[in-house]
């Protein structure tokens, strides 16, 4: 694709793009904006063609509209499976994985995999536990990182003419630390992660706090990836 044109006007999925702005405060880790934004792809059976679309709260959570339009819309064949892969700006609450993992059990030859770029409510015992469930029924979840910040950008926003490339880059450390804080909820661990936000400035701050059964328990190299923490030396 040419660098100096957007996307291209014979791309079909062209009026269903999100604007540039949307996509930057949405998906932004830093944000905590209440609304949640998806981002979704499908796939039918050994087909290449990928159907893309987007989705919103409405009165009901962003995941419970898609798997209502999903359900009401789609004549599902068990024979042929389908992939879903969802970039969602907040990870599922409880009832949301609860009604995720009722739909994948209705229709199992369908496979999701989730990538979300902030952890919703993520100190509420519930919501660990609906990730743990989620996860523990076949459900892929990861925190979105460069290349899936890449991937919607090209192909999910309506981005102007020559800045394909131009994604709005945002901290990698913050990717990095909700990356650990889903390994401790994935282990059963204690958080360690704390968001807080200073509201006259509106910055968005976190904490850090970790105890002898994160260090004993979380990969390494996951703990190091923050660039914020130093192992504890073993002397022997
Ligand atoms: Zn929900």
């Amino acid at each position: 694709m040419a660098s100096d044109k957007g996307p291209s006007t014979g791309d079909a999925t062209l009026r269903r793009r999100i604007e540039p702005r949307e996509f930057e405060v949405f998906f932004d880790p830093r944000e905590l904006r209440k609304e949640a934004c998806l981002l979704y792809e499908i796939k039918w059976g050994t087909s290449h063609r990928i159907w893309r679309n987007s989705g919103r709260n409405t009165a009901n959570h962003v995941e419970l509209n898609f798997i209502e339009k999903f359900t009401s819309e789609r004549h599902f064949c068990p024979s042929v499976s389908c992939s879903i892969t969802w970039f969602l700006s907040w990870s599922p609450c409880w009832e949301c994985s609860k009604a995720i993992r009722g739909f994948l059990s209705q229709h199992p030859s369908v496979t999701l995999v989730i990538y979300v770029s902030r952890l919703f409510w993520h100190l509420d015992q519930q919501n660990r536990q609906g990730l743990r469930d989620l996860i523990n029924s076949g459900v892929t979840v990861q925190i979105m990182r460069v290349p899936e910040y890449d991937h919607c950008w090209r192909n999910f926003v309506n981005y102007p003419p020559g800045e394909e490339d131009h994604w709005p880059r945002y901290p990698v450390v913050w990717m990095k630390l909700y990356a650990l804080e889903l390994h401790c909820i994935i282990l059963s661990l204690p958080p360690c992660l704390k968001i807080l936000r200073r509201c006259q400035n509106q910055l968005t701050l976190f904490r850090l706090t970790l105890q002898n059964c994160h260090y004993q328990m979380i990969p390494p190299h996951i703990l190091l990836a923050t660039g914020l923490i130093q192992l504890p030396v073993t002397w022997r």
